[in-house]
């Protein structure tokens, strides 16, 4: 089949991409490298059945091309990151769903399969844990920031469940909870990146609040086999489901847990989120996914656990750490 990724550059769409090739479909990537990097798909340039094309998804024309002569499209183009969020909220509001709005006005006007990647941000401060797809919405007032990117993602949602309401678009909408895995960047201030890097330097593990916050880390190898299995399930046009993992673990938790799997001597530090973030944030509590939906509709259960996240994420610090050393 042909294959479509927008975002294939970035974090879980260059994984889409390497999962998908290897099956033998033929890849067209869209990126911007705005927060994609190239080194991400470097290993498929020059693969008969793979393109990479440096574009963004705001380029209609080109977006129509691409649309038409593909079989599947993955739109998983997006701002990234609570840090890029409450940096450059204009941008973020507006990539989120311009982009969205592009993808499937064509995927409904050519007929194509579509899956459209929303975020556990949605949940807000929803405190009827773990959370469920039917669920009330609970985010914050609109002078806090960090709330645009699950409104904006929110709006995505509800034009991809309208598009199936009105004409029957085969679109399928995930909630990605806390993705994380090789190839993920600190840059954009996630957890798991940065804590492992740090620990790994024997430089400080920098706790927000006071770390009683949790979250549930889902392994990025097992999201892309469950978001290939979606796209490929009709009874899942017109729903949202999660995906994720709902092994929980506190921040301060992990903190401890990066020290010790890696031999770290790192200290833990620990600051007010205003530091960590400005004014205008807020954090949720807790963040725990029902699974019941994904395991019923595409016998969705992830397989790795924490242990693994941090074993591969450390191996592949140390790798890049060690060609660091040599380059210099
Ligand atoms: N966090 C932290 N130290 C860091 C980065 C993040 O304590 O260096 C906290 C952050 O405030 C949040 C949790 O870890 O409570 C997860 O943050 P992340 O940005 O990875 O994902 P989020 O769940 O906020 O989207």
């Amino acid at each position: 089949m042909k294959i479509l990724i927008t975002g294939g550059a970035g974090f879980v769409g260059s994984h889409l991409a390497d999962k998908l090739f290897n099956e033998g479909h033929e890849i067209t990537v869209i990126d911007d490298l705005s927060t994609g990097r190239y080194s991400n798909v470097e290993h498929l340039e020059g693969e008969k059945n793979f393109r990479l094309i440096i574009d963004t998804v705001l380029n209609e024309k080109l977006m129509e091309e691409l649309i038409r002569e593909t079989d599947r499209v993955f739109h998983m183009a997006s701002a990234v990151g609570v840090r890029l969020i409450m940096e450059h909220p204009v941008k973020t509001i507006e990539t989120i769903f311009r982009g969205t709005d592009v993808v499937l006005g064509f995927c409904s006007r050519y007929r194509k399969r579509v899956l459209i990647p929303s975020t556990s941000e949605v949940y807000g401060k929803g405190a009827s844990v773990p959370f469920r797809e039917e669920d009330d919405l609970l985010t914050g007032s609109t002078d806090k920031h960090r709330w645009a990117y699950a409104c904006a993602k929110t709006l995505d949602e509800f034009l991809a469940l309208a598009h199936w309401k009105e004409t029957r678009l085969p679109v399928v909408v995930v909630r990605l909870f806390n993705t994380v895995g090789p190839r993920q960047t600190g840059q954009y201030g996630m957890v798991v990146p940065n804590f492992i890097k740090s620990a790994i330097k024997n430089e400080p593990l920098t706790v927000h609040g006071d770390g009683t916050q949790s979250r549930c880390f889902g392994h990025v190898l097992d999201i892309v086999e469950g978001l290939t299995k979606a796209i490929e399930s009709p009874e899942c046009f017109g729903q949202v489901i999660n995906f994720g993992n709902d092994e929980e673990v506190s921040i301060k938790g992990l903190a401890e847990k990066a020290i010790a799997m890696t031999g770290s001597t790192s200290e833990i530090r620990y600051i007010p989120y205003t530091e960590a973030y400005g004014e205008g944030f807020e954090d949720m509590q807790r963040r725990v996914p029902s699974l019941e939906k994904a395991q019923r509709l595409v016998g969705y259960k992830p397989t790795r656990t924490l242990d693994d996240i941090i074993n591969d994420v450390a191996e592949q610090f140390h790798d890049e750490l060690k060609a660091e050393t040599a380059k210099a």
